[in-house]
């Protein structure tokens, strides 16, 4: 790949004092940076690719800690519908209506929307084939950390997935074993929870075993419904973070979603257990909630943000999700200064990677990481005049201010032109597969207004 010099930018670096360089450039050789600021112009070779950038900003490029990519087919299966309706008669029915080539189409489709959000690394929840998802990461050149879809008992299941313990287990390692550190170890898979509705004491203990055998993470929605928190009370005594404790589940390496309906005691434990909390606050909106964001800020626990699902929040793009970091908790609280704009940027970038375990690796512009970058012009009426720079980034940027995007040294996208996957094709096959997956669900939306079809003349 060789040397690419990106020159005269305004770069914010997100390494430990957050410095910021009014000026100077990003120099990347193959899939590592190896100068950030004052470039020496003698470390540049005769053939280097340079990039004038002319005051555009560069940041690393963004980490979505919570994207459903097998869900993407289903955006607005479930918009103003009660939660039980949503889960039930949309969701089950048409997740488990899913081919492998389904969750293939769908996960190419959500990378296509990450990529122009300027998201380099996501992680996924838990789809129905890990297989269709490793293929289509491989071929966006994103990071991806996958998980299946993980349920050993519940109510209602449809009877495809109504699955043992050992089964879950056996097919999760399978997955791992077979595409775990692949695509020059963009691929990463991790051990899946789906919530603790649907599964049992027993295999939350022995994932954790298995996760920490693996040295990966686990990534599992916790407290995120006042639902879920009438039944661990009914059922334990206690909610989902305290139950989760005294099982001996929480550590470093659980990614605990939403987190939502939390105590004092739970908030402690989760700093004391260095637990990794990915926030979504368009998904925690819909199910009603405030995750208390800016008790944890105050804590020192190192938040990160998430997107969810198209069927849950119908966009996956980061951008409107920082956007709502920054103002949701301030109309709840009460107060503009909560959750600043600085570190809605921190949750996006580093505080991200560290919740996928990867802050060696990327989440800030530092000699010695891994090329994961983004190119953003402020130029444009929905952006300028830019008179405080960081907190435009969060609150007047749109995700088409981001021109380009590079992971592991590789253009995913160059002035908003996606390099990596055709997406005419994506968007043609997608709106295909969907309409034949209702088809098989039988989901029929109902008519919000009358319609009146009338045939073209011509
Ligand atoms: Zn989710």
């Amino acid at each position: 790949m060789g040397q690419i010099y990106l020159k005269n930018g305004f770069i914010l670096s997100m390494d430990a004092n957050d410095t910021v360089y009014d000026g100077g450039g990003v120099l990347v050789e193959d899939d590592r940076i190896i100068a950030v600021g004052n470039v020496d112009p003698a470390s540049l070779k005769s053939d280097a690719e340079i990039i004038e950038l002319d005051g555009k900003y560069i940041l690393p490029g963004f980490v979505n800690t919570h994207v459903h990519t097998s869900q993407q087919l289903s955006r607005g299966v479930g918009d103003d519908v009660d939660f039980i309706t949503w889960l039930h008669k949309r969701m089950w029915p048409f997740e488990s209506n899913m081919t492998e080539e389904d969750s293939y189409i769908s996960t190419l489709l959500t990378c296509l929307e990450l990529i122009r959000s300027g998201v380099t690394s996501f992680a996924e929840p838990g789809g129905q084939y890990v297989s269709g998802m490793a293929r289509a990461t491989k071929e966006s050149g994103l990071r991806g950390k996958l998980a299946k879809s993980v349920m050993d008992c519940g109510e209602g299941l449809p009877k495809k997935w109504q699955l043992t313990l050992e089964q879950e287990l056996e097919q999760q390692i399978i997955d791992l074993e077979k595409y775990h550190n692949t695509a020059d170890g963009r691929v990463q898979v991790w051990f899946g929870l789906r919530t603790i509705f649907n599964n049992t004491d027993e295999l939350c203990i022995r994932t954790k075993e298995l996760a920490d055998h693996y040295g990966v993470g686990i990534h599992m929605h916790v407290a995120e419904a006042k639902e879920e928190k009438d039944y661990t009370y009914d059922r334990f005594g206690v909610g989902t973070v305290k139950h989760l404790e005294n099982l001996g589940v929480l550590g470093g390496n659980l990614l605990a979603v939403h987190t939502v309906w939390l105590t004092d005691e739970e908030l402690e434990l989760i700093k004391k257990r260095d637990v990794k909390i990915s926030h979504n606050p368009a998904s925690a909106m819909r199910v009603l909630g405030f995750a208390r964001v800016p008790k944890m800020l105050d804590m020192g626990i190192k938040v990160s943000i998430g997107t969810d699902g198209a069927s849950s929040s119908n966009r996956m793009d980061i951008v409107d999700e920082m956007w709502l970091t920054s103002l949701i908790h301030k109309g709840w609280r009460l107060d503009p200064t909560v959750v600043p704009a600085h570190d809605v940027l921190r949750m996006a970038t580093k505080w991200g990677a560290r919740a996928l375990l990867d802050d060696k690796l990327y989440g800030s512009l530092e000699k010695g990481k891994k090329a994961d970058l983004i190119v953003i012009d402020p130029y444009g009426p929905s952006m300028m005049p830019v008179n405080d720079k960081i907190a435009a980034l969060v609150t007047a940027m749109h995700s088409n201010n981001i021109k380009s995007a590079m992971c592991n040294g590789q253009w995913l996208m160059r002035d908003r032109k996606i390099l990596v996957l055709d997406e005419d094709a994506i968007l043609r096959e997608a709106n295909k597969r969907t309409k034949a997956i209702y088809k098989r669900a039988g989901i029929e939306l109902p008519d919000r207004f009358p319609v009146i079809k009338v045939a073209d003349n011509d």
